[in-house]
């Protein structure tokens, strides 16, 4: 662990309550929008263009306020600050690691928590995005997979933990941030809390809104949506987001992958290598990459390493070595910096890129895999999760 000195902790209630339970603009996309300012008697002809001026105040500006919206008369302001809502989920704390790391608890209604990450570089900065709160799936080494799934997030809860850092980033031009600099939040991963492809409906229509060109203005190559092999949906990604795929493969053999990602159970290596295979076509996207958690003595071997290599044989990949985060109860052990070396060795010698990713904001437990929020107790009952959210 580094070391403690410099770290920040801020406790922050910046109240984001949706007012009288209105429905959110955020989240929405054209056209539901579209329909909402019909259902409040929008004329049919002018709709369009509202959905533009507004969409336009929300995402490229940052507006929050409908007063502030000057191309809108004042009458229809007013309608539509009686009808919607701009509201994004509420940050609870905000960590900052000794790396410039930062990592957000955002509470989303029915006061359920997950965490986003901004992971800052010197050409970029990542946002590190949760789509559910838990996940479904029991990956043995991951820390949010002791969690159970809670629920999906909505696409408003998606795009709004994006909007709600740009915020916290100063990066609005509403803040007065310049329009052509180079962007602090300028990629997105899907490699928060969940499962992507389980909530897929959600998560697609949110990336729509990241990638809509007239707003957030993200392109689909700065977006990362990290499967653990979902395999139907893959295609389905590749057509309705087309956005860059990256999946946790993590082991060359099926009963290891059993033990360590156990979807694998249901769709097995050679099937989600099928659907790899396909991908880059399908997205026009120019490669997968592959995270592979480095576990001692478990898929570290030089063997494995040479496995790893025929098996994505014809695949465009790049192979991201992730050396383990370990969490409080882990059944496993982070390979030896020497071991990991060795293996990224073998697979460069193939041809392949093979990062060794650097574990950022490791201080305040932002690592990849760490995610879980404080408040949500491991392997909670559905019962007991229901009984506290007073549903
Ligand atoms: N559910 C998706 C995305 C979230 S996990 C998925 O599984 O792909 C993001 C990445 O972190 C995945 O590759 C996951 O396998 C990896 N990961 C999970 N726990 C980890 C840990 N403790 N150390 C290192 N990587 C971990
Ligand atoms: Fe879920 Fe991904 Fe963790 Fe597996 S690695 S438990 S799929 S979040």
């Amino acid at each position: 662990m580094a070391g403690a000195a410099p770290i920040t902790h801020d406790v922050l209630t910046i109240p984001r309550k949706i007012p009288g339970g209105l429905p959110n603009l955020i989240g929405m996309s054209r056209a539901e929008m579209r329909d909402a300012l019909i259902e409040i008697g929008t004329p049919e002809k002018q709709a369009k263009m509202r959905v533009g001026q507004i969409w336009q105040w929300i995402y490229v500006w940052g507006m929050r306020d409908f007063d502030e919206m000057t191309n809108l008369s004042k009458d229809y302001r007013a309608k539509l600050s009686e009808h919607f809502a701009i509201s994004l989920p509420e940050v609870v704390t905000r960590d900052v690691s000794n790396d410039g790391t930062r990592k957000y608890l955002v509470r989303i209604a029915g006061g359920h928590e997950v965490e986003v990450v901004y992971i800052p570089e010197t050409d970029r900065g990542t946002l590190c995005i949760s789509s559910q709160v838990g996940c479904t799936l029991t990956c043995s080494f991951c820390h949010t997979g002791t969690q159970k799934l809670v629920r999906n997030l909505t696409a408003g809860e998606i795009i709004g933990q994006v909007m709600l850092v740009r915020d916290d980033l100063g990066e609005w031009p509403e803040q007065g941030a310049p329009k052509d600099e180079q962007r602090l939040l300028s990629n997105i991963v899907l490699m928060g809390m969940g499962e992507p492809l389980y909530n897929f409906e959600r998560v697609r229509d949110a990336m729509k809104i990241a990638m809509d060109p007239e707003g957030l203005s993200l392109s689909r190559r700065r977006i990362t949506l990290s499967t653990s092999g979902v395999v139907p949906e893959i295609a389905r990604t590749a057509d309705e987001i087309g956005c860059m795929l990256a999946v946790s493969f993590h082991a060359t053999t099926d009963d290891v992958r059993d033990t360590l990602v156990p979807i694998n159970k249901k769709w097995n290596i050679e099937e989600l290598l099928a659907a790899l295979r396909a991908y880059p076509r399908l997205s026009n996207s120019e490669r997968i990459t592959f995270e592979y958690v480095m576990l001692d003595g478990v898929n570290d071997s030089d063997a494995d390493a040479h496995r790893l290599v025929k098996l994505i044989d014809g695949i465009p990949a790049k192979i991201n070595l992730i050396p383990f985060n370990e969490w409080p109860g882990a059944p496993y052990k982070r390979s030896s910096n020497n071991r990991i070396r060795a293996f990224a060795d073998i697979i460069y010698n193939a041809g392949y890129a093979s990062p060794i990713r650097k574990p950022r904001g490791e201080d305040i437990m932002a690592a990849c895999g760490q995610l879980k929020s404080a408040t949500e107790r491991a392997r909670k009952s559905r019962a007991e999760i229901a009984r506290d959210a007073g549903v």
